[in-house]
């Protein structure tokens, strides 16, 4: 058989703080690591921004949302051993958001040799539609210890947090949003790819991060997305502490995202900042941002001139 499945298992070296040294934090903190910021076709394939997905940390939570392609290669660069991770949540089949899911099942199932961790995701992403197959294989949805499809108001755990399906208008008919209520830190909420529709932001009132993919920029709409205009709409409603856009298309990032969602801050007074790859938001008794600062050779020096 093609897996490695060669004992002993042996745990990779750590660098990452949180993850690796539980107890060591003196106040709960939640930490989320943006291992992509892009999003769209064509965002996707140049690489222009990474693609790669958000990874939850807390002492009793390790989680990747939506990986995309890039969330391996780029989870273990940021020194996140993928093998950790407790959960895999995919908010629709679009790739995107998916393609990166069964490898990090591997590594989550150590290798498919241990029933371990939480698959989350929508019917769609786990049995496919008219269009399409299941985006996660049957031999991957068979070692973790438990598969939820997930549709709008469908709750369930990972670890201590509390996690809310909610409703998402996309070209996926099927796709979802997210609502994670963390007992340490409070609510954080995730839009997904979703266009603006009444009542969209009544899922997130009350969480103290927001998140939204915002694709396009402002006066360029697109079916099944949302503009800074939308955003706006939904800041407005749900009033969190912070907003962040992320998921930039390719229209977008030449926009310049920092430019697009100044326009949300200026309009909400909402406190909003636009993700960059590499970021990462601690949230403890505040939320405190910290800009990745190294940048990468090699790959990178190979898309620019690509
Ligand atoms: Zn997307
Ligand atoms: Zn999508």
């Amino acid at each position: 058989m093609a897996y490695n499945d060669s004992p002993p298992y042996s745990e990779p070296r750590q660098t990452n703080r949180p993850q690796t040294l539980p107890g060591e934090k003196i106040m709960a903190e939640v930490e989320l690591v943006f291992l992509g910021t892009g999003g769209g076709r064509f965002a996707t394939i140049t690489q222009k921004r990474r693609t790669g997905g958000i990874r939850f940390l807390s002492k009793g939570l390790n989680m990747h949302l939506d990986p995309g392609p890039g969330a391996l290669v780029y989870s273990l660069e940021a020194g996140l051993n993928p093998q950790r991770i407790m959960a895999v949540l995919v908010s629709h089949r679009h790739p995107d958001h998916y393609t990166n899911a069964e490898i990090l099942i591997e590594a989550m199932t150590r290798g498919m040799l241990k029933k371990r961790g939480i698959v989350a995701a929508p019917h769609s992403v786990l049995f496919g539609n008219e269009e399409t197959g299941p985006a996660i294989s049957r031999y991957h949805q068979q070692i973790p210890e438990k598969v939820i499809e997930v549709k709008p108001g469908v709750v369930f755990h990972v670890g201590d947090t509390r996690i809310v399906a909610t409703e998402a208008r996309h070209t996926d008919l099927d796709a979802v949003g997210f609502r994670f209520e963390t007992p340490e830190v409070g609510d954080i909420g995730y839009t997904s790819d979703t266009e603006y529709f009444e009542g969209v932001g009544k899922a997130y009132e009350g969480v103290r991060l927001l998140i939204l993919c915002v694709m396009r920029p402002s006066g360029n709409p697109w079916m099944g997305h949302m503009t800074p205009e939308d955003a706006i709409k939904i800041v407005e409603k749900v009033k969190p502490e912070m907003a962040v856009a992320t998921h930039f298309g390719m229209k977008m990032i030449f926009s310049g995202p920092n430019r697009e969602v100044k326009l949300i801050k200026e309009k909400t007074g909402v406190p909003t900042l636009a993700a960059s790859d590499g970021m990462r938001l601690r949230i403890g008794e505040k939320i405190r941002v910290e800009r990745a600062k190294r940048k990468q050779r090699g790959l990178e020096e190979y898309l620019k001139r690509s």
